[in-house]
C-alpha cells in the first residue's frame, strides 16, 4: 500500500472540508463499500468531496501525488469503477443537493444523488426526468453513461434532458459546459462516461409526470415464453410513447401476488408503466393480458416513485444499494 507523505496530507487536510479515511481508521471499510459486493478495492485513501472545492482539492492532491484516482457517485456501477486498489477515491455521495426550479421547470442536483432523492425532489411538483428503474442507482453514472429508464420513449434518455454540467478538470479547473459552453466537452459527457471531469452539479430539463402514474407487472409461465415474446414484438409495433413495457426473464422472486408454487420457477414478465392518463393506459395495456395464461399480476395507479422503487428489493446486491 502507498505511503502518502504526511506533511502532504496535513496541506490537503487544510482545504478540505469532508472526512478523510486511511486504512487503519474507523469508518474506512464502510467507505470503501460499494452496490456490488463482490468489488474488494482498497483505496489508499478515501476523501468524501462536499463541495466543488473540496473535489478540486481532491483532484490536485491526487495528481500531485501521482495517484491512481476513482470517483464515486452512487456507487452502483457493477464493474466497481467508484473504487479502486492503492489510489485516491474522491466519494461524492454527501453532495445531496437537489433544487427545482419550478417555473423554468429546471432540476440542479449534486453528484451524490441517486434516483431516489432526485425523483423525491422533482415529483414533490410533478416533475421528472427520464432516469433508471432502480432508485438506489447514482443520477451521475447514469446520466454520465446515457441513461435511459421508464420515460424514455416519451422524454428521451437521460442525457437528452441534461442541459449543462459543472465540472473539475484533471488540472483542477472549475468549468461549465453546456450547449453553448465548452460544447466539445459536453458532448462527451453526454454518454462519454466520467473520463472527462468530474462532474459537481447537473442542469437537468423537467416534465411534467403523474405524479401518480399506471404501472405494475404481468407474469407468465417461462413455458409461453415463445407465444408472449412473439405477440410483445407485434404489440411494440404500435405501441404509444406513452406507454413502456419490458420484459423480464428469471426466476420468480417472492412476490406476494404469486402462488408459493411459482416462487423461484423460471418465469416471463411484462412490466409495464404508462406515462400519460390512467384510465387511456388502462384500455392500451388490455391486450397484454392475453398473451397467455399468467401467473398472476399486480398493475395499479400508483405514485411514480413507488414505482422507481419497485425493483429495488429485486435489483438489491451490496452491503449498500
Ligand atoms: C441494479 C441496477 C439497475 C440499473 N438500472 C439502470 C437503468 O434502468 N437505466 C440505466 O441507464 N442504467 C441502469 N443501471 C446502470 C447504472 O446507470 C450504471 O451502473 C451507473 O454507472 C451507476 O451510476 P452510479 O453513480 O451509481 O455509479 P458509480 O459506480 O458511482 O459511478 C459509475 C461511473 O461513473 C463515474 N462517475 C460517477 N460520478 C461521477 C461524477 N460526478 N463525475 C465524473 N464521473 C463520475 C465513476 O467514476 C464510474 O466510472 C443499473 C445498474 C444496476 C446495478
Amino acid at each position: 500500500m502507498t505511503r502518502l507523505p504526511p506533511a502532504a496530507i496535513d496541506t490537503f487536510r487544510g482545504l478540505f472540508s469532508g472526512p478523510m479515511f486511511q486504512p487503519a481508521d474507523a469508518g474506512y471499510h464502510e467507505a470503501r463499500q460499494i452496490w456490488n459486493a463482490m468489488i474488494d478495492r482498497k483505496p489508499a485513501l478515501i476523501v468524501q468531496c462536499h463541495s466543488a472545492e473540496d473535489v478540486v482539492a481532491a483532484v490536485n492532491f491526487g495528481r500531485d501525488q501521482s495517484m491512481l484516482i476513482s470517483v464515486k457517485g452512487g456507487g452502483h456501477n457493477i464493474a466497481g469503477n467508484a473504487v479502486c486498489d492503492d489510489g485516491l477515491m474522491i466519494d461524492l455521495s454527501p453532495m445531496r443537493d437537489v433544487e427545482v426550479d419550478v417555473v423554468k421547470q429546471r432540476a440542479f442536483v449534486g453528484p451524490g444523488c441517486t434516483l431516489a432523492h432526485f425523483d423525491a425532489a422533482a415529483q414533490a411538483h410533478g416533475l421528472a426526468t427520464p432516469l433508471g428503474i432502480n432508485s438506489t442507482t447514482g443520477v451521475a453514472g447514469l446520466t454520465l453513461g446515457g441513461g435511459f429508464g421508464w420515460l424514455s420513449r416519451k422524454f428521451g434518455m437521460t442525457v437528452d434532458n441534461l442541459v449543462s454540467v459543472d465540472m473539475v478538470t484533471a488540472d483542477g479547473r472549475q468549468t461549465r459546459a453546456s450547449a453553448t459552453e465548452n460544447p466539445d466537452l459536453f458532448w462527451g459527457t453526454r454518454g462519454g462516461g466520467g473520463n472527462f471531469g468530474i462532474v459537481t452539479r447537473f442542469e437537468f430539463q423537467l416534465h411534467p409526470v403523474g405524479p401518480e402514474l399506471l404501472s405494475g407487472l404481468i407474469v407468465f409461465p417461462f413455458n409461453q415464453a415463445k407465444s408472449v415474446l412473439t405477440q410483445f414484438a407485434r404489440f411494440t409495433e404500435t405501441m404509444p410513447d406513452e406507454l413502456s413495457v419490458w420484459l423480464v426473464i428469471r426466476h420468480a422472486p417472492p412476490l406476494p401476488f404469486l402462488p408459493d408454487s411459482v416462487h423461484g420457477e423460471p418465469i416471463i414478465a411484462l412490466a409495464i408503466c404508462y406515462a400519460g392518463d390512467p384510465e387511456i393506459g388502462e384500455e392500451l395495456i388490455a391486450p397484454l393480458r392475453s398473451f397467455g395464461k399468467a401467473h398472476g399480476e399486480h398493475i395499479g395507479v400508483q405514485p411514480y416513485v413507488n414505482w422507481q422503487q419497485a425493483f429495488d428489493p429485486l435489483l438489491t446486491n451490496g452491503a449498500r444499494n
